[in-house]
């Protein structure tokens, strides 16, 4: 038996392709890294810290772009369709990732591989493809130029295989605008932090991959035991209704504002959904589906199917089709106010996944700017007399393209809201919206729970690093550990406390959080499937027991939450060695000085975050997971104790 026909659950082979040389190699999957960091996430922040030295420029051929499939990929675990893709960001110039759903990863993984780490730089485009054991470079001149969509087409046609799986960038990536990403099986988006940038500072087009191996399972019956176990949890979850409509349906149902006669910059900019636009119902996921949405679409093995295929069917972008669009497009048209037609929403979606862009790194420097130019802090003599007014969709479109290949106005846009407020001055950088350089999407006033896991994510601002929805988890908490339970007894007096928004609770929830949507992460399930979006899907006490049937490595529920806790303080700590700590963990500063007012349930609601409380939170989830309560760096002592030695010497140094 050869020493691949060994791994179950893991394809056994991590793959590292040298552009810079055109070298090709392959690495046994190291057993002891299972225990340890697990996989996909866990694994990428791993390689990343220990081989990418932090100080390395973003787009210089020293920095890696790793591409993750953790252990249950391509199985037939529910929602295993995910891939990370991992590397050090153009725009916050810090650790990033990102994550995307689709059925490249799975075919990844079919054809034998955990991991792909991109090395060095090629001097002429090229792309990677993958059958299997035989891996090349392939001239990519042709390719270079053209949208993700052609490029899909034209690879798929020349190795003369429509099943072949595709994850490209576009000309955004191509131009090394920062508001790229990497989008996968045409719509499925790697977005944030301009990853796709990075890729195409490599000259790699696309990787292409066709999988014909299958993955071995270490206890079949016991693993489909466990599958139908959680599928039967999925799609018996109160939820799972709401989550089968897209994840649209969330503000049709979560917010029965009503917006007020004025609304003012800053808020049309921060604030999302019904409470700032009059003309919701026409971008309503009600709306959506009756006229833009055909058919649901699912990713590889997913009982959910939040996603659609699309087509216009009336106005000036009639004919256009594709994989649809969902809240975040949605939450992209308030903040620019492009919501009184429902098919923008289509065409904004098809532009950016044709263009290789990031839907939200593309609309909020849009939408800043036209806050900016509200405020008379920008003017047409910034922008090439160009006048950002809200709701100008036509203006809109042209930015886009702007923005994709960095021309005029567009380069200015194509760094992000902190690098754009620094270069027009004049005090916009108060007004931006970031966190360590990245945009928040989730207005921070909104509660405790959603900026203390904005503000301490290692990617900068994040909706997916351990973010608390609406109150939901507070409502849900008999599901939680004893850890939790214990820690709320001890702060409360009693297991559930029964004020959601309560700020006391918001350290509690995003720890467990964090550890959950890590343990997604490293497995490679969609975290929409987890207790993240649904009641009490998949929570972390259902993990070890699948990873055990699927790998053959066992887990106590405390080895799993070691496993998260290790992935967020290598991320964190790779930023650690570029100077960050505690003060970076604050969303901006505007948001605790300037009141938005919201007309909700008859009453006015001032909303403003409290900083004395932001520091408390912060202060008890430092505390609890193990950091220099000061400084927001792991304990010499946590450290040690997850076996995290090699980062105490580096911290250390510092
Ligand atoms: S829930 Fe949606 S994003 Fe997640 S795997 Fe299913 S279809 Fe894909």
């Amino acid at each position: 038996m050869s020493e691949q026909q060994e791994y179950f659950g893991y394809a056994g082979t991590i793959l590292r392709v040298n552009l810079t040389e055109k070298k090709i190699t392959k690495q046994p999957f190291p057993r002891e890294w299972m225990k340890k960091h697990l996989g996909g996430e866990g694994v990428a922040a791993k390689i990343l810290y220990e081989e990418v030295d932090p100080e390395t420029p973003p787009f210089s051929p020293q920095n890696k772009v790793i591409l993750s499939m953790g252990p249950l990929v391509g199985t037939l675990a529910p929602c295993s369709g995910r891939i990370t893709i991992t590397t050090k960001s153009p725009i916050t110039e810090i650790y990033s990732d990102s994550n995307a759903g689709g059925q490249w990863g799975p075919e990844m993984k079919q054809a034998g591989y955990d991991h792909v780490v991109i090395e060095g730089a090629s001097e002429q485009p090229v792309y990677l493809w993958i059958d299997d054991d035989r891996v090349e470079l392939r001239d990519a001149q042709h390719l270079w130029g053209k949208t993700t969509w052609e490029a899909d087409e034209i690879i798929k046609g020349e190795l003369g295989d429509e099943t072949i799986q595709v994850a490209c960038i576009g000309p955004a990536g191509e131009n090394l605008s920062g508001a790229a990403c990497f989008i996968v099986n045409r719509a499925r988006a790697c977005g944030r932090m301009g990853l796709g940038a990075v890729v195409g500072s490599k000259k790699l087009k696309a990787v292409a991959v066709r999988g014909t191996r299958g993955i071995k399972i270490a206890d079949p019956g016991k693993f489909m035991k466990e599958c139908r176990r959680l599928f039967d949890k999925i799609t018996g979850d109160g939820m799972y209704g709401m989550m089968q409509q897209g994840t649209l349906a969330i503000p049709d149902l979560a917010w029965d504002g009503k917006s007020p006669t004025k609304i003012e910059p800053l808020m049309r900019y921060s604030h999302a959904g019904k409470v700032v636009c009059d003309t919701y119902e026409e971008i309503s996921c009600k709306n959506a589906r009756e006229k833009v949405w055909d058919r649901d679409l699912a990713c590889f093995n997913c009982p959910i199917h939040c996603a659609n295929w699309s087509s216009i069917k009336e106005g000036q972008w009639k004919g256009e089709k594709g994989e649809g669009f969902e809240l975040n497009v949605q939450e992209d048209c308030t903040y620019m106010d492009t919501c009184d037609d429902v098919w923008f929403m289509p065409k904004f979606n098809f532009l950016c996944n044709q263009l290789g862009l990031g839907v939200d790194e593309a609309s909020l420097p849009i939408a800043f700017g036209m806050c900016l130019f509200e405020k008379g802090i920008l003017t047409e003599k910034d922008t090439g007399g160009i006048r950002l007014e809200w709701g100008d969709k036509e203006t809109v479109l042209k930015l886009m393209k702007m923005v994709a290949y960095r021309e005029g106005f567009g380069d200015v846009l194509a760094d992000g809201t902190k690098k754009m407020a620094q270069k027009i001055g004049r005090d916009a950088e108060y007004w931006s919206k970031n966190i360590k350089g990245a945009e928040v999407i989730a207005d921070t006033r909104f509660a405790h729970e959603v900026t203390l896991a904005e503000g301490v994510s290692p990617r900068g601002a994040c909706h997916l690093k351990g973010l608390s929805l609406f109150g939901v988890h507070a409502r849900n908490m008999e599901y939680l550990t004893p850890e939790f339970r214990e820690e709320m007894q001890r702060v409360y007096g009693s297991p559930s406390p029964v004020k959601p928004f309560d700020h006391r609770w918001a350290p509690y929830v995003t720890r467990y959080l964090n550890r959950l949507m890590s343990a997604m992460d490293n497995v490679g399930l969609c975290v929409f499937s987890s207790h993240y979006m649904l009641f009490h899907a998949v929570m972390l006490e259902d993990l070890p027991q699948l990873i055990e049937a699927a790998t053959g490595v066992t887990f106590s529920l405390e080895e799993l939450e070691q496993c998260g806790d290790r992935a967020r303080i290598m991320q964190r700590s790779f930023n650690h060695r570029l100077g960050l700590d505690r003060k970076d963990d604050y969303p901006p500063r505007h948001t605790f000085e300037k009141v938005i007012k919201i007309e909700f349930g008859g009453q006015t609601i001032n909303m403003v975050l409290d900083e004395k409380q932001y520091d408390e939170v912060l202060t008890e989830y430092y505390r609890i997971s193990g950091y220099d309560e000061q400084t927001g760096i792991p304990s010499r002592e946590t450290l040690e104790r997850l076996g995290l030695e090699n980062i105490v010497e580096d911290l250390l140094k510092k």
